[in-house]
């Protein structure tokens, strides 16, 4: 199976710093992260905004994109507000830009990465480009449902949604038989199943969710360790003297 090569574009100030090395070394059977552009300074939005908050529509994106080539997919990742309050603009077959203004303050508070809600992203384009032949096709609502299930194509019209299919999205069974119904490889669906369970927390982060949701427990192992570290310190002692 061809691996899609992804150009991602960071455009404008992101507001927090992102580890691009997990991206690029995220490991996919179905694409890789190719390039990484930056695009330092936006050009003003073409319509009136208001003056202490900017936002962009699909035209100022359309053309934002229009000069950016040279990979199977483009997304870009932006942190100004669009202007009908949605996070996906698809631009051209191959193109789309995602804003992560407000659903990146929701994501950190919920210890839910950036990084994890722009690869689901680019798992949905992948899947749409490879069932479709393109992402800018109105084709893409065979998939996409407004019912949240949990699942990578879940609308979020109420961008709080992102919390439920970020990590971990699973594939509801209307999407799964959408996939089967098409011209895709016999193994598509056990990739693309594979890279959703990556889209996960760091082990830190877990063991942090973890102490966070049962303290309790968190206090109960802390002593059982502190215990076991005490009987085995004093096994020790008794060998070394036997040993003398
Ligand atoms: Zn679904």
């Amino acid at each position: 199976m061809k691996k899609l090569k992804v150009k991602l574009v960071l455009a404008g100030h992101l507001r927090n710093s992102l580890n691009l090395q997990r991206l690029r070394k995220f490991k996919s059977r179905l694409f890789t992260i190719s390039e990484i552009e930056v695009i330092n300074v936006l050009s003003e939005p073409q319509h009136d905004t208001e003056f202490l908050s900017i936002s962009y529509s699909h035209s100022d994106i359309d053309l934002m994109l229009r000069s950016v080539n040279g990979a199977d997919l483009i997304l870009g990742v932006m942190n100004y507000r669009f202007i009908d309050n949605f996070y996906m603009y698809r631009t051209a077959s191959n193109k789309a830009c995602i804003s992560i203004s407000d659903i990146d303050r929701l994501l950190l508070a919920y210890d839910i990465s950036i990084e994890n809600f722009i690869l689901k992203n680019i798992i949905e384009l992948v899947v749409f480009k490879n069932t479709l032949g393109s992402i800018n096709t109105k084709d893409v609502y065979q998939y996409v449902h407004r019912e949240t299930r949990g699942c990578l194509f879940d609308m979020n019209g109420d961008k709080q949604d992102v919390l439920y299919n970020t990590e971990q999205p699973i594939l509801c069974n209307h999407c799964k038989a959408q996939i089967n119904s098409k011209n895709v490889p016999s193994d598509f669906l056990e990739h693309l199943k594979k890279d959703l369970s990556k889209i996960t927390k760091s082990r830190i982060l877990k063991i942090e969710e973890l102490i966070r949701k049962h303290p309790l427990l968190s206090v109960l192992i802390a002593l059982l360790g502190g215990l076991l570290i005490n009987i085995a310190t004093q096994l020790a002692f008794n060998l070394m003297k036997l040993n003398v």
